[in-house]
């Protein structure tokens, strides 16, 4: 089979060997626990189904317009101007196939050859693989968990060089549920636009950010700056929306068309149904998210709480999303020496599926999710508190 020299560039993703495991050993009949989920454990809100039963009732199945109806690119507008306070038009908005084809389109319009994207770590799995495939060379920017996985301006600098493009920050983060205050947000995306570098804001989970944190955003910095920067954004987290898929990003009119080009030749628009629900999901009542918020909070603290009493784990408190992603290579030893190793023993003895931390740029770590109920989530970190113990 003759493959292109671009799809050979790309990394197999790190988390295949261990789903693999996974599906084997459930095949064997033994139970396991997963806790490598990336989506809320909630249904979608009644609302939205609602919208998605009218939408159809109505035949409204056909081709939309590519970057969506301009009912749902005012709401996203909308979005920005409830919670962000800014005046956004529909002509700045285009909508996509989740946020993750927002990203994609975003690095095919703005990345030529060569150009260097940085990329603090750890980082979302998709970011480098999506900046190679349009010919760009993700430079990871290193970050360490005492410090909360949250990049510096002195950090960033260091990884500059003249071929420097473009800049992704992630908050709350992906895998670390780490945050940045829209203080050190607006920090780093000033060092960026000064020195002429596009930044891309994904804020993906800003509506799971848990209090006393409270949502960042670069979208207030977006009037003055519209050329430099754009924010991504979605309905999968927020919403419970994941399978329905509806991103969207918020851009300069010119960079709208130019994704609009791009998907316009590759995917069209998002599914017509899922744009009618997005937009009663946009337009509608947000106590669903407070519910759903405040049900991760405890989780989350029970979960930090049970990781924080393992010898030698160091794991900040995440401020947002669902994740937590402990530091672990204290319990490297004899044959793990690494993050997959580790996910591997834990799988293989305590029934229990995580990702190891390399899939994120950061080989000490591992990622758990908490997407899921409490007791399971109990029982599932006694299992890996037992297998560690027996590890030291
Ligand atoms: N960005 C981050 C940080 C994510 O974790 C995800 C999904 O896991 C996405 C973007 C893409 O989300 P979706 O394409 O489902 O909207």
């Amino acid at each position: 089979m003759h493959l292109s020299d671009r799809v050979l560039g790309v990394k197999p993703s790190a988390t295949l060997t261990i789903n693999a495991k996974a599906q084997e050993l459930r095949a064997q009949g033994r139970p396991v626990i997963s806790l490598a989920v990336g989506e809320p454990d909630f249904p979608t809100p009644a609302h939205v189904i609602e919208a998605a039963k009218e939408a159809l009732n109505q035949g409204f199945t056909r081709y939309t317009a590519v970057p969506g109806i301009p009912e749902l690119r005012r709401a996203v507008a909308g979005y920005f101007q409830q919670f962000y306070g800014i005046e956004a038009e529909a002509e700045q908005v285009i909508v996509s196939n989740g946020g993750k084809q927002g990203l994609y389109n975003l690095f095919q319009a703005l990345i030529n050859p060569g150009d260097e994207v940085l990329v603090p770590a750890p980082y979302w799995v998709s970011y480098p693989a999506m900046v190679q495939l349009a010919g760009g060379v993700p430079v990871t920017v290193p970050t360490e968990p005492e410090r909360e996985f949250l990049v510096t301006v002195e950090d960033l600098e260091r990884k500059r060089t003249d071929r420097t493009r473009m800049l992704i920050v992630n908050t709350p983060s992906n895998p670390t549920g780490c945050h940045y205050s829209q203080e050190r947000l607006e920090e780093i995306a000033r060092w960026a636009l000064d020195r002429g570098i596009f930044v891309v804001s994904d804020e993906i989970y800003d509506r799971l950010v848990y209090p006393p944190a409270q949502p960042a955003s670069l979208s207030p910095l977006f009037p003055d700056h519209q050329e430099q920067i754009a924010v991504v954004n979605g309905l999968a987290k927020s919403f419970a929306m994941t399978g329905w898929r509806v991103g969207y990003v918020l851009a300069h009119p010119a960079l709208v068309k130019a994704m609009t080009k791009i998907q316009g030749q590759s995917t069209s628009n998002i599914c017509s149904i899922a744009q009618k629900s997005a937009v009663a999901a946009l337009t509608g009542s947000w106590e669903f998210v407070e519910l759903m918020k405040k049900s991760f909070v405890q989780r989350r603290d029970m979960a930090l709480r049970t990781l924080r009493s393992w010898p030698g784990v160091v794991c900040p408190e995440p401020a947002g999303a669902f994740y937590l992603f402990p530091k672990v290579d204290a319990y490297f030893t004899g044959s793990i020496t690494d993050s997959t190793g580790l996910c591997t023993e834990i799988l293989d003895r305590g029934g229990v599926a995580l990702v190891p931390g390399a899939a994120f740029g950061d080989d000490r770590c591992l990622r758990i999710s908490y997407a899921l109920d409490a007791d399971t989530l109990a029982d599932a970190l006694d299992k890996i508190g037992s297998v560690l113990t027996s590890l030291r």
